[in-house]
């Protein structure tokens, strides 16, 4: 059980670590990295006037908002990924958003229909592929990774990792269960080696010579191009845009909810909105490496450059349903083992 101590080491933290008192001010929790969303931060406190104190956290954010109630000082969370953001939703912790400018900026399948989460950035779950071992048309759907011509050629992070569990998932919705199960040991059995690693260890791999194919997310493109060691890893594959083969891209978002507690809610009310806003996107555009939501903003130079796609036509909250489905089927087929 989480005791008083327990709380008042949570408040003693935020005091010490992060919250210095403000007139005006709002409080974030983030499971986003400092350095991709502090200059969002900058750029709000400089254009409003308005503090924004953060937390960063790896995990253990719900168990944290839960255990705080309504003395959190919480007013937003920051997070990747469709699964997490519903499971804010499903665990009680968020309160819904009415708001013109987030309606606007962002389309609706980036947005929860019940208005307690919101996408901010988007990226697609994409096939690394070596430049010389793979020709254009080898693969060009998530189906296509279970023919046998792939046998030994391909690399993947462990498939109950949540950016696979997402692609699984849309996949049950896309195919159904049965399908799905018979497409997870068909790509589990042309695996080079077992799953291990992240996304950037796969490319790794391909460069390496040990697999001609991986699945990773666009942004660890640009995250690879531009760190010394990893550069070569990078200009040894290219991004293929695979659809399922009765839809487009699978996206995946990161996004934005506010807290039950929200002591400072109209400040973040304004946060919200100015991350969604044309500022804000093209700030997260160029920092991230990720595409704007808003379609209206570009993707950086660099993004754009890795070519075009159609996302998915899924909702995204119908994939976050699969989840638990997608979840059971990867560890029925030992995905993993
Ligand atoms: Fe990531």
């Amino acid at each position: 059980m989480l005791t008083r101590l327990h709380l008042a080491l949570s408040a003693l933290l935020l005091a010490t670590a992060a919250m210095p008192v403000f007139a005006q001010e709002v409080n974030v929790y983030s499971y986003r990295q400092p350095e991709l969303v502090e200059p969002l931060f900058n750029a709000f406190t400089a254009e409003t006037g308005i503090a924004v104190n953060s937390v960063f956290l790896s995990k253990g954010l719900v168990e944290r908002l839960k255990s705080e109630g309504d003395r959190s000082p919480a007013d937003l969370v920051l997070t990747t990924d469709i699964s997490r953001l519903a499971e804010l939703v499903a665990e009680g912790v968020t309160q819904p958003v009415e708001s013109a400018a987030l309606d606007a900026a962002i389309p609706a399948i980036y947005r929860d229909p019940a208005h307690h989460w919101f996408g901010l950035t988007s990226r697609a779950r994409v096939i690394y592929a070596a430049n010389d071992r793979v020709a254009d048309g080898d693969v060009t759907t998530y189906e296509d990774l279970a023919s046998d011509k792939w046998k030994g050629r391909i690399c993947t992070r462990s498939g109950t990792n949540a950016y696979n569990v997402a692609l699984t998932a849309a996949m049950i919705a896309h195919h159904g269960e049965e399908d799905t199960a018979h497409w997870l040991e068909a790509v589990k059995a042309n695996l080079a080696r077992k799953p291990q690693g992240n996304d950037r260890a796969q490319v790794k791999a391909i460069w390496a010579g040990e697999c001609d194919i991986a699945v990773g997310n666009t942004y660890y493109m640009g995250l690879m191009l531009k760190d010394p060691e990893q550069k070569a890893w990078a200009d040894s594959v290219r991004i293929i845009f695979p659809t399922f083969e009765d839809g487009g891209t699978h996206v995946n978002v990161s996004g934005v909810a506010m807290t039950k507690a929200a002591p400072n809610r109209d400040n973040a009310v304004k946060l919200m909105e100015f991350l969604a806003s044309h500022t804000g996107q093209e700030l997260y555009a160029e920092i991230n490496d990720e595409y704007p939501v808003d379609p209206s903003v570009p993707a950086s130079a660099l993004v754009t450059s890795w070519g075009s796609f159609t996302p998915d036509a899924l909702n995204l909250m119908d994939i976050a349903h699969m989840r638990p489905a997608a979840l059971r089927l990867t560890e029925t087929v030992d995905f993993d083992g």
